[in-house]
């Protein structure tokens, strides 16, 4: 394996930093949730069915940018594995462009999607927070599909792909009902940027719906 470079050893360090604070959030306790991030010409992909606040640089998956894996078999030997999350990760980098996926468990995604009413989209609209998401403004509808769980990660992907082939304008998010979403960014920043406004978002539409006020549709 080549020596890794400045960059390669930056965005190891930065996924785990991240790791640590989505932790710290509720959105990747329990061993679940995750991230992955592009660097220079590979995919870096966090281990499975570990505490994701104690992963370290050298526990990172890297993966060429056709997904072929670089490091799977030396990390295999030390009882590490690839997260199912890899080929719905790979679906978001190809089908949006994206340069950073992150796969949040928050409860608050988990609540606003069981509200009565939601169906297959959550939607904001008239939401000063919703100017963090990429594009959009203020008095804007923004909406974000909702696909059904599965009994595993890797059996989403059907769903995924269609809904990222059909996915509402300006939209950087797909959620899981009775599970979470995969949020993205062209970054790392940008991904963490709209993970925090969407779980904004939620939390808002959780309280509104608490109150018995307006609500998500
Ligand atoms: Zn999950």
């Amino acid at each position: 394996m080549s020596v890794p470079t400045a960059q390669r050893l930056a965005d190891g360090e930065l996924l785990c930093e991240l790791l640590r604070q989505f932790y710290s959030q509720g959105w990747c306790s329990g061993t679940g949730g995750g991230i992955s991030l592009r660097s220079e010409d590979c995919i870096l992909i966090a281990p499975s069915g570990v505490a994701k606040e104690r992963v370290q640089p050298s526990e990172i998956f890297e993966l060429a940018t056709d997904f072929s894996p670089r490091n799977a078999a030396v990390l295999e030997a030390r009882g590490l594995k690839l997260s199912e999350c890899a080929p719905l990760f790979q679906a978001i980098y190809e089908k949006t462009g994206a340069g950073a996926v992150i796969h949040s468990h928050s409860v608050q995604f988990v609540v606003a999607m069981n509200h009565p009413g939601v169906k297959d989209r959550l939607g904001w609209e008239r939401v000063e927070m919703l100017k963090g998401i990429r594009g959009v403004s203020y008095p804007e509808r923004h909406e974000v599909p909702i696909i059904p769980n599965t009994p595993r990660e890797c059996q989403l992907l059907s769903s995924l792909c269609e809904a990222l082939d059909s996915l509402p304008s300006k939209a950087q998010a797909v959620f899981v009902r009775d599970h979470g979403a995969y949020i993205w960014g062209r970054d790392a920043m940008e991904a963490k940027r709209h993970a925090e406004i969407y779980d904004w978002l939620c939390q808002y539409a959780n309280a509104m719906h608490s109150l018995g006020l307006k609500d998500t549709v």
